[in-house]
């Protein structure tokens, strides 16, 4: 009886969902849809998408959403007349799809977890909404694209100051929660206000992201409310002691 009260649970218990990454190679979802840490993201529909002029970018053209292109262009040409950093700053790695994601994160030798700490899995990639991008220097002065010393370049160091005024904030700071190492060159774009134009849109693709794992610098943090416990009003019997007497 109790063996088959027990296969007769196991049957019935849920199975763990997994995400198939690689060919081969499969990672555990959590049951709140987190895989390595890395929150889903769909493909952003290529009618959202827009290229950015060829002049900004590095390497591959550079897609972005629609509606950061306003800000991003506003922020190269803040960038392009400040002294400090005249032209340093381009685009390098904007919108890339699920698939070109599996792509980039498939490649390599090391465990799928080692990879994620690097590179997000496909289908768990903030590039993937087209309100990611990452930045490069130029000239690059002998740090490689996408490497921590980055952050120490006048480039990351304007970024930081400065991106914020154009809707940018940094989705990977040091010491982040999501347990993915230092991106200074990974902006996602909320918009300046939550009123700006498709701000609303960015803001809730990115509103778990921003509430578990706060970007630094942040644009307008996301406050975790913490409601208090429920009052109780027990209502008890009323004892009626005279009656108990008799
Ligand atoms: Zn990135």
């Amino acid at each position: 009886m109790l063996r088959r009260t027990l296969a007769l649970v196991l049957t019935l218990a849920p199975s763990v969902a997994q995400a198939q990454l690689c060919e081969g190679q499969s990672a555990a979802i959590a049951p709140d849809g987190r895989a390595f840490g890395h929150l889903p993201y769909g493909d952003a529909a290529e009618t959202e998408l827009v290229a950015l002029p060829s002049d900004y970018s590095v390497g591959n053209p550079c897609i972005v959403r629609r509606d950061i292109l306003p800000d991003l262009l506003r922020l190269f040409d803040a960038a392009a007349r400040d002294p400090a950093v005249m032209g340093q700053i381009k685009a390098m790695s904007c919108q890339r799809s699920i698939e070109r994601q599996r792509g980039v994160f498939c490649r390599g030798s090391d465990s799928a977890a080692d990879r994620a700490i690097s590179v997000a899995p496909p289908g768990y990639s903030e590039h993937s909404t087209g309100f990611a991008l990452d930045f490069a220097v130029r000239p690059s002065n002998g740090c490689p694209d996408a490497e921590a010393c980055m952050a120490a370049t006048p480039a990351a160091k304007w970024l930081r100051a400065n991106a914020g005024r154009f809707g940018f904030e940094q989705s990977f700071p040091g010491g982040n929660k999501q347990n993915v190492k230092w991106e200074p060159w990974h902006w996602r774009w909320v918009g300046t206000t939550a009123s700006a134009p498709g701000a609303a849109r960015a803001r809730f693709v990115f509103a778990r992201a921003r509430k578990l794992y706060p970007a630094d610098p942040v644009i307008d943090p996301v406050m975790i409310k913490v409601a208090p416990p429920p009052k109780l009003y027990l209502k008890l019997p009323v004892i009626d002691v005279k009656k108990r007497r008799r």
